[in-house]
């Protein structure tokens, strides 16, 4: 089948137009500047060719009509006919407690993901829009939502249940629902498959560290427990959010600076993390050139994501009682080789000893731990997109 998986935000929409049986990328690309311009980038791998226009896109409609226009361009399209299209799958970011795994869009499911806007505001509007738009522009086109929430909604009570008062989970649904969990499931299920194991028997912790960053203890192949938590601001320092904070800094910080709750968040949000603590970048790459020429600060954010990385580690082993497969994937997972060796170390004393070697390698698949270690340390890129694609054509192919 050949899926068109869309990935919409606020101004921004990605896309991919994939087989879903030889998992080719026929084509991808991004619509930029959506309600300001419009701006489309579209490559094609086949060709290793990248296209970039100017086209006016006043809403999500217009971005969605330009992807189709260019997938069945004759000088840089893919496909000859929009027809071919078979099914879209859209990524959502919050699906609640409503659910647990993908499903085929109907009107109750898109009743469901609105109620859901007020868990994710900048998100999940985003998404419906995108989904909306190509409800307009490709009519009864089957399609499917894929949320980042379910993956974690196997998590036992006890692990996402905030010590709060039990009414604010029971009238406000506040507890821990865990993002990234279209990655964490992705590289889990790799995992398995390079370790020929089933993964039902294994103990698996996904590092999925990018930008934002999130560890997941994945047991029998589900989610247990995850370090994101009612929003995606929780857990890990990131490269600009804060991660996990005594809640009473707030309110000592907002006083003293006379802060309303808003700017205080967007401190959180975009201030802090790695960029927080270093005041050189977000980016690992500017933060490890600094430190080698010594600049304590972006040392010291390196070392602090690293430590906190570690600590979770550590803290799922005890939660699943054992591991067997460590994996490091997004962005810094795969291709930093500097923080997996420095969250990996130290670790032996739990069976994991790392391979420098073949540590010194990236983005691609790869065992990165020791023959003799007892857990496997293991590379694997993610791959959201293929996973959206699969989930979409073994729904849309079981109607
Ligand atoms: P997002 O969370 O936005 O999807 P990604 O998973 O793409 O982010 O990760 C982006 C981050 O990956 C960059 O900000 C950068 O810190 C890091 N990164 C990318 N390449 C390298 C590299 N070669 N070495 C270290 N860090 C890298």
């Amino acid at each position: 089948m050949k899926i068109l998986v869309i990935n919409a935000g606020s101004s921004s929409l990605k896309y991919q137009l994939m087989d879903s049986v030889s998992h080719d990328v026929l084509a991808k690309g991004l619509c930029e500047r959506i309600g300001i311009d419009g701006r489309l980038t579209h490559k094609v791998p086949a060709k290793d060719a990248k296209y970039e226009f100017n086209i006016a896109m006043p809403t999500h409609s217009e971005a969605i009509q330009s992807v189709l226009d260019a997938l069945v361009s004759p000088e840089h399209g893919v496909i000859a006919d929009v027809k071919e299209i078979d099914a879209v799958g859209h990524r959502v970011v919050h699906g609640g407690e409503a659910f647990a795994q993908s499903v085929l869009i109907t009107d109750d499911v898109m009743k469901a993901i609105e109620d859901c806007i007020p868990l994710a505001p900048l998100h999940n509007p985003a998404n419906i829009t995108g989904i909306r738009a190509c409800q307009k522009v490709m009519g009864n086109v089957p399609m499917v939502a894929v949320f980042d929430t379910a993956f974690h909604q196997t998590m036992p009570e006890k692990a996402y249940l905030y010590a709060l008062p039990y009414e604010y989970y029971e009238n406000d649904k506040v507890r821990r629902y865990g993002f990234h969990g279209t990655s964490h499931r992705y590289v889990s299920a790799r995992a398995a498959a390079m370790l020929g194991r089933d993964a039902k028997e294994l103990k698996i912790i996904t590092c999925h560290l990018g930008n934002g960053s999130s560890v997941s203890a994945v047991d029998c192949g589900k989610s247990v427990d995850t370090s994101m938590g009612f929003t995606p601001l929780a857990g890990l320092p990131m490269g600009t959010r804060s991660g996990d904070l005594d809640a009473g800094i707030l309110e000592y910080l907002m006083t003293k600076y006379d802060m309303d709750i808003k700017e205080m968040l967007n401190i959180l949000n975009k201030k802090s993390g790695v960029l927080g603590i270093s005041g050189v970048s977000s980016d690992f790459r500017d933060l490890e050139d600094a430190a080698k020429e010594g600049n304590h600060r972006a040392e010291l954010a390196l070392e602090s994501f690293q430590y906190n990385v570690k600590k979770l580690i550590g803290a799922y082993a005890a939660a699943m009682g054992g591991v067997d497969a460590i994996v490091f994937t997004a962005g810094v997972g795969e291709n930093d080789m500097g923080t997996r060796m420095a969250v990996a170390s130290g670790l032996e004393f739990m069976g994991v000893k790392m391979d420098a070697q073949a540590n010194s390698t990236r983005g691609k698949e790869a065992v990165i731990s020791a023959s003799d270690s007892k857990v496997k340390v293991l590379l694997i890129p993610t791959d959201e997109e293929l996973m959206i694609a699969t989930d979409t054509a073994e729904i849309v192919g079981s109607l």
